[in-house]
């Protein structure tokens, strides 16, 4: 696609424009209702005195106004900054300075989240910020208003090329301090449309995404997806809930649902689950962490969703690199995350050498192509690191290709531990203590040990009414099945794993607090 944002999003309004476009709960639009509304917000933006290249902060949890930001802003050139809604004022304060934010439009509150008061907490803070919306409010609607009276012929003069930056999105700090990618209209419309294509994505597919829009598994693999083919999304709440969401597909009779796996992991175990009606699930998207075998049979069969999709990629590639598609095989399509995307390049290489290593052997993930970002936001020497002179980028993962171009992702570099010499990707393992039958879920981390340099601890969470497991039953269960180095040697029984919002858990996290328990 040559196209803009706003090109393509006209485009599927001509037609289809009497087709559902988006349902947030009890309000809903179709693509003609849409577009006369992101159309005045662009308007009314425009008589603010925002344009192209401004910088408009979102921080909000996931509601249709959300997605009318995006539209709106992409129409005018602005840069979208997604601001994730767990973020405090501190990190506030970060972002509205780090991107230069212009704009900012909020929800004002949500559960324990007074947004509002921290948007005047940090304001004196942050110079640059000139305009404060809060949806729903006064000026939300005079926006709004103003851009219906205004002339439209504004948004025809306006001009854009499909290589400029519209978004900045933040990744999900899972590793450490989020760092903010730069993304064009080129970058995430094409990765939104062939997310699609590899869906089957029609005007008559309906999107169930539970997952956050700030992050770009719900506004690029969700909105973008969807608008690139008339399909519709669908809201279900705010923010994650297992049975909100499983009222949503119901009701809305959704063919497709995202999520990372610890939220279908969440709806399957809904005790009322069987009294859902699913039938009309015929696809989705696992993605974002490691997706366990157990986890996508039981969503193949218990979700009816024949189809199912596992995406790998990250926030710098817009997102999706590799995608499993549905004539492939059951068993990689529950077991790999599957081949590169129309268009992109991969390559497995030593992270020592830089050489690509041979079929089979693990190494360092590296995609290049139209997805790449056009850098990290004002950090040249963070995205000289990430991305090299030969445009590729380098994403962090462990992976092994087979021979016909089947990727597994064994991990992250950082996560990898080496107990006495011996590599150990905690991923396996954790596909291992899945097949344990009271074992809901399950993460391995390495923990510093004097004699072996590293030892493994295993987190479990049980499940419900099953006696907690401890390291001696647990090695039981391992004995003869794994190697004695890959057999954890502590076990720790929580509720929760620490989690990021975009569902991600955070081993930085878990090996901190392990070192206090050890300690
Ligand atoms: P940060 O970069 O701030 O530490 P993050 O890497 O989690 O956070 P994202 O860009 O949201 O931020 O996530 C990308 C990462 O998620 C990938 O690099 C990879 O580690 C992981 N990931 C995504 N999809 C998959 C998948 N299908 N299987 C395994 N891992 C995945
Ligand atoms: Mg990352």
């Amino acid at each position: 696609l040559g196209d803009t944002i706003g090109d393509n999003f006209d485009r599927t309004v001509q037609a289809f424009g009497a087709r559902d476009a988006l349902v947030d709960r009890g309000r809903r639009w179709t693509y003609a209702e849409l577009a006369a509304e992101v159309d005045a917000l662009a308007l009314g933006l425009l008589e603010l005195g925002i344009g192209k290249g401004d910088r408009v902060g979102i921080w909000s949890p996931n509601c249709a106004e959300w997605t009318l930001t995006q539209y709106a802003t992409a129409k005018i050139g602005a840069i979208l900054v997604n601001i994730n809604p767990a973020y405090r004022s501190h990190e506030l304060e970060f972002v509205l300075n780090q991107a230069g934010i212009r704009m900012l439009v909020s929800a004002k509150e949500f559960k324990s989240s007074d947004y509002a008061a921290m948007i005047d907490e940090v304001r004196p803070r942050c110079q640059r910020l000139q305009h404060v919306v809060l949806i729903g409010d006064e000026l939300w609607n005079s926006l709004l208003e103003n851009g219906k009276q205004a002339d439209p012929a504004a948004l025809a003069e306006i001009r854009l090329s499909a290589d400029d930056p519209i978004n900045i999105q933040y990744t999900s700090g899972t590793t450490g301090f989020p760092k903010g990618a730069t993304l064009s209209h080129h970058n995430i419309l094409n990765n939104g449309f062939f997310v699609g294509e590899l869906c089957n994505y029609t005007e008559a597919d309906r999107i169930c995404i539970p997952v956050p829009f700030y992050h770009c598994f719900g506004m690029v693999m969700g909105n973008l997806a969807a608008t690139s083919h008339g399909a519709c999304m669908v809201i279900p709440a705010p923010a994650f809930d297992p049975k909100a969401t499983l009222e949503a597909v119901q009701a809305e009779r959704c063919t497709s649902l995202y999520g990372v796996p610890t939220m279908f992991i969440a709806e399957l175990a809904c005790a009322d689950f069987d009294s859902y009606d699913l039938s009309s699930l015929r696809t989705g998207i696992m993605a974002g962490s490691p997706c366990p075998v157990e986890v996508m049979k039981q969503v193949i069969e218990r979700m009816g969703m024949a189809e199912v999709s596992i995406c790998y990629g990250m926030t710098e590639t817009s997102p999706v690199s590799t995608q499993t598609r549905a004539d492939d095989s059951i068993e990689r399509r529950v077991s790999t995350v599957g081949r590169v995307g129309p268009h992109l390049e991969v390559k497995v290489v030593d992270p020592e050498t830089g050489l690509t290593v041979p079929r089979g052997e693990p190494g360092e993930l590296c995609t290049r192509g139209y997805s790449v970002m056009l850098g990290y936001w004002e950090q040249p020497d963070k995205t000289a690191e990430a991305i090299d002179k030969a445009r590729w980028m380098h994403t962090g993962d462990l992976a092994v290709m087979d021979d016909e171009g089947y990727l597994n992702i064994t991990g992250r570099i950082k996560d990898m531990v080496i107990r006495g010499g011996e590599n150990v990707y905690p991923r396996e393992i954790e596909e291992f203590l899945y097949t344990h039958p009271d074992i809901l879920d399950a993460q391995v981390i390495g923990v510093p040990d004097e004699r072996y340099g590293e030892e493994l601890m295993a987190w479990i969470r049980m499940r419900e009414g099953a006696a907690p497991l401890d390291a001696e039953s647990l090695r039981a269960y391992c004995t003869g099945k794994l190697a004695h180095y890959k057999i954890p040697r502590y076990v720790h029984i929580v509720d929760e794993f620490p989690m990021t919002i975009t569902g991600k858990i955070r081993k930085v996290e878990m090996r901190e607090q392990a070192v206090s328990l050890l300690g």
